[in-house]
């Protein structure tokens, strides 16, 4: 099963790709959570992808598609996996379609969370993530058990720097500008589906495993 998760910043698709990475037991690959990490462990990478994620703008195409090109070749995803965040251009896309044909393969859907710019900005004041461990809440819709506390790992959960306000609306604009066009790149290919992300979250998953389930 190979699965893109879309959607803007916000949208809820992390939560989303977790639980279907949990439910079929296939790598959750998230883009995000790999420069996060890079920038924990103070490597090259993560300093080149920092000046561009505390700006709200893309880490550059050629920083970003080796590495989900090595990720994907790993033994863990033959049967599959779900990206979370990539692709988010139009040549990522293409890289990861000619990178896939190379050995016979292709993706098989690319799941919307539709989720409309208004209710992304108030979602994502609320939301904390623990830096530690990558794990995501959010202050009213998914509480940590003690405040301000992660219950995966009992670090500090903050307010991503990339989640302040006046970074959120830059990175919503980036969406519309470079991720969307990719809703009609994978109409065409006939694998796009559409979910409703303003639903309960419990109620997207069940959507999600209806059109996985097909
Ligand atoms: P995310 O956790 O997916 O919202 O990603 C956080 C930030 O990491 C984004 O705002 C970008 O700066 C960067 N990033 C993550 N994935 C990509 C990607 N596929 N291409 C370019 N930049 C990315």
């Amino acid at each position: 099963m190979k699965i893109i998760m879309l959607g803007a910043p916000g949208a809820g698709k992390g939560t989303q790709a977790k639980q279907i990475a949990d439910k079929y037991k296939i790598p959750h690959i998230s883009t995000g959570d790999i420069f996060r990490a890079n920038i924990k462990n103070g490597t090259e990478l993560g300093k080149k992808a920092k000046e561009y994620m505390d700006q709200g703008a893309l880490v550059p195409d050629e920083l970003t598609c080796d590495l989900v090109m090595d990720r994907i070749k790993q033994d863990d995803c033959k049967n599959g996996f779900v990206l979370d965040g990539f692709p988010r251009t139009i040549p990522q896309a293409e890289a990861l379609d000619a990178a896939l044909t190379k050995i016979g393969e292709k993706m098989e859907f690319a799941i919307d969370v539709d989720v409309p710019d208004e209710n992304i900005v108030n979602r994502m004041g609320g939301r904390r993530a623990c830096l530690n461990c990558g794990a995501t809440y959010h202050i009213v819709s998914i509480p940590t058990k003690k405040e301000g506390i992660c219950d995966r790992c009992g670090s500090e959960v903050v307010l991503r720097d990339d989640d302040k306000p006046e970074t959120v609306q830059k990175r919503l604009n980036v969406y519309h500008e470079q991720t969307q066009p990719l809703i009609d790149y994978y109409k065409k290919q006939g694998i796009l589906k559409s979910v409703d992300g303003t639903k309960p979250m419990e109620d997207v998953f069940t959507a999600i495993v209806q059109i996985l389930e097909a």
